[in-house]
């Protein structure tokens, strides 16, 4: 089979696999002319026993940040698999207040497994830090590719299609306060849009699953649904090269800081707490 053939192979899987647990697909802007995924996926946590009696079907696993990581650790879901050390799933606390997402892991992060190690992750580790927010504390980190595009370039519209659904079954599961999308690429495609990141950042968008919202709905369709906060500013590699940037990137955090104060008191009493 040609690499091409095994690429459709593999993404019709992934679809067929995402219809199974209960995702679903949107139009995506990227350029691929199918759809991506970023769906809050069913679990037996998340649909629970009412829900498969009413649907007749027998309970499905649970499933766990464990199983996502064990998942991306021998996916072949796409080309990038054949250049990576490491696949890099992602870290930080279960119930995190904000998800932060990147593109994909670049070398140092290649080589360690795991995500933002290199300078533009100490880069975010500090900025993060400025507002109290740690990877060891209250955050997590993930990327839309779990594996390293080449010379670090873009990741591809179908490598995105292939691994987002890793991506979706990690923010149905951790259920962030906040999502913060470092760089252009983990805005436009958990946001599902081509515009730019000097138009996404600065404000508050939404992920939404599309889903029910209605609880009754939620059990008999078995349709979860989330809608979270998201802000997007640049990626700390975008500010290592650009100096101007650091001045819109640190209002960014200045706008998370606020929303955080207000979605949740422990975080307002932790920070004010600081130096
Ligand atoms: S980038 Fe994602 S889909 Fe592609 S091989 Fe790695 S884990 Fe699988």
């Amino acid at each position: 089979m040609t690499a091409e053939g095994k690429t459709a192979a593999s993404q019709f899987l992934a679809l067929t696999a995402d219809y199974l647990t209960g995702g679903y697909r949107r139009p995506h802007a990227l350029g691929f002319e199918g759809d991506v995924f970023l769906a809050g996926p069913l679990t037996g946590t998340e649909n629970g026993e009412a829900g498969d009696a009413l649907n007749n079907s027998p309970k499905r696993e649970a499933d766990s940040l464990e199983k996502v990581a064990e998942e991306v650790q021998r996916c072949a879901g796409c080309r990038l698999c054949e250049k990576r050390t490491r696949s890099v799933a992602g870290e930080g606390v279960r119930e995190p207040l904000v998800l932060v997402v990147g593109e994909g892991p670049g070398a140092d992060e290649d080589a360690a497994g795991r995500p933002f190690v290199g300078k533009a992750g100490q880069l975010l580790d500090r900025m993060l830090a400025s507002i109290g927010l740690s990877r060891q504390k209250n955050c997590y980190i993930a990327n839309v590719v779990k594996c390293r595009p080449p010379q670090n370039r873009d990741p591809a519209p179908d490598e995105i299609v292939s691994c987002s659904r890793f991506l979706s079954r990690q923010i149905a599961l951790l259920k962030p306060k906040v999502i913060f999308c470092a760089g252009r690429i983990a805005a436009q495609t958990i946001l599902h849009t081509a515009t730019g990141i000097g138009s996404l950042r600065g404000h508050f968008e939404e992920y939404s699953t599309g889903g029910v919202f209605n609880e009754t709905d939620r059990i008999t369709t078995g349709i979860a649904a989330f809608r979270i906060p998201l802000l997007a500013t640049y990626h700390p590699s975008a500010l290592l090269r650009n100096e101007d940037l650091k001045r819109p990137a640190w209002e960014d955090l200045k706008l998370l800081r606020s929303r955080l104060a207000e979605l949740d008191s422990i975080y307002a009493r932790e920070t004010a707490e600081q130096p």
